[in-house]
Order: C-alpha cells, then sequence, then structure tokens
C-alpha cells in the first residue's frame, strides 16, 4: 500500500489501470472502491500483509458500478462483511451490471464478451446504504454526485482534510486531468455539467485529489479542477 496523505493508503498492489482506497477512521477502516474481479484477492491479500483485520473494514464506498471499481465488490464484501454504500441511483448497476453498456454502440459486443471472462465476471451486489447529493458521511465526507459517466456517479470531498476522491468524475492522463472518456460515457453533457459543480463548490477547498484513474496531485489540486472546468465551458470559474 501507498501512503497518499494522512488516513489514506492507494491499494497499489493491484497495478495502475485503475486506483482503489483505503480510509482510515474513528471506527476502522473504509475501502473506496475495490478494483476489477481478478483484484479482490490482492486487496485481500494486502490487507492481512499489512496487519489490517478484515473485519476492521467497516463499510465500502463505491464511486460507481463499473467494472474495474465494483468488480472485486462481491468477494471484498464477503470477506470483510463490510457494509456497502453507493449512490441510489447505481444501486440498479450493482444489482443488474449487464445493464451498464458502452456508450459507444461499436463497443458493447466486444464488452459483453469480455465480462463473461472470469477474471471480469462481475457478480451482482445489493448494496446496504444508499447516498444522495450532499450527505454527510461518517468517515468526514461529503457526498458529491456527479452524474455522466455513470447516473448514480459520486465523488467524495472531505472537507477538513482538504481533499477531493474524484472517482471517475475526473481523470489524470498524461499529465492532464480530462473529463471522462466518451466511449464508456452515455451522457457527456452531465459529466461535464458535473465537473463545473465540483469546481464552483469546492475548487477553493481542495487542495488535494485522488482518481480512479491516474496519479494523485497532492497541491492546487481545486486550481486544477477549476481550469478544467473553465476550459470545457469556455468560461473563467
Ligand atoms: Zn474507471
Amino acid at each position: 500500500m501507498k501512503q497518499v496523505t494522512a488516513g489514506l493508503w492507494e491499494i497499489d498492489e493491484i497495478g495502475s489501470a485503475v486506483h482503489c482506497y483505503l480510509w482510515e477512521w474513528r471506527e476502522g477502516y473504509t475501502l473506496i472502491d475495490t478494483g476489477f474481479p481478478k483484484d479482490a484477492r490482492t486487496v485481500l491479500d494486502t490487507l492481512v500483509a499489512n496487519k489490517i483485520p478484515l473485519h476492521a473494514v467497516r463499510r465500502i464506498i463505491v464511486t460507481h458500478g463499473d467494472l474495474d471499481h465494483t468488480g472485486g465488490l462481491a468477494q471484498i464484501r464477503r470477506a470483510t462483511q463490510a457494509r456497502v454504500v453507493c449512490h441510489a441511483v447505481e444501486k440498479e448497476f450493482l444489482e443488474h451490471p449487464m445493464r451498464r453498456r458502452p456508450a459507444k454502440w461499436l463497443l458493447r459486443v466486444p464488452f459483453r464478451l469480455a465480462t463473461l471472462l472470469p477474471g471480469l465476471y462481475q457478480r451482482p451486489v445489493t448494496p446496504d446504504e444508499l447516498v444522495v447529493d450532499g450527505q454527510e458521511l461518517p468517515e468526514g465526507f461529503t457526498v458529491v454526485h456527479t452524474p455522466g459517466h455513470t447516473p448514480g456517479h459520486i465523488s467524495l470531498v472531505h472537507r477538513e482534510r482538504r481533499l477531493l476522491i474524484a472517482g471517475d468524475a475526473i481523470s489524470n492522463r498524461g499529465g492532464k486531468l480530462r473529463a471522462p472518456s466518451n466511449g464508456f460515457t452515455p451522457d457527456v453533457d452531465n459529466a461535464q455539467r458535473s465537473i463545473w459543480r465540483l469546481a464552483k463548490r469546492y475548487g477553493d477547498e481542495i487542495e488535494m485529489v485522488v482518481f480512479g484513474h491516474g496519479p494523485p496531485i497532492l497541491s492546487n489540486g481545486g486550481k486544477r479542477v477549476k481550469g478544467l472546468a473553465s476550459q470545457i465551458f469556455s468560461a473563467e470559474i
């Protein structure tokens, strides 16, 4: 595990294609996303290797129901008995992963075939707790509904720590912040509005940003998010 900041680790043992995070708080630990189905074993082994008892993982917050973020969810939940938390609108995709389709129709058949492979097959999970925009979580996070990439995508803001966990609302690729990729984002307009919302509400409060894809930004993160929003909308925020 790689520490990002006080109380936050990236479970980098699963590689760098997608990131999942471990957050420490007064009641134990919360996992934020769980990687691909094939990553579940690695996440559990990493916890054990770092002397974190599996039952100390109290909750798993899901930024969205995609295969690379919740693929390992069923197995990790079973092993930890953690409560699964997601946005109310995302529940459907956790319970019926087959309903998630790429935005580009050309990708749909290959995507569906790929998800039948054992390492990519996503087992359904019924969440324990549904959250909505603005909700305060016991871990200290505020939920920000950031739809577009998926209908119930959420990002998390920790005001006190000046931290944004962006999920796939924004990615950091090639040294640049970017909106989520069009191929897998059915509602591009809404995804762009979500970036604007993050920038407007929290741009001045945030220092650090971590992403589902791409390396963390440790300082001036809010300014960078505002820069991206200004660039997308050709308007100063
Ligand atoms: Zn992703």
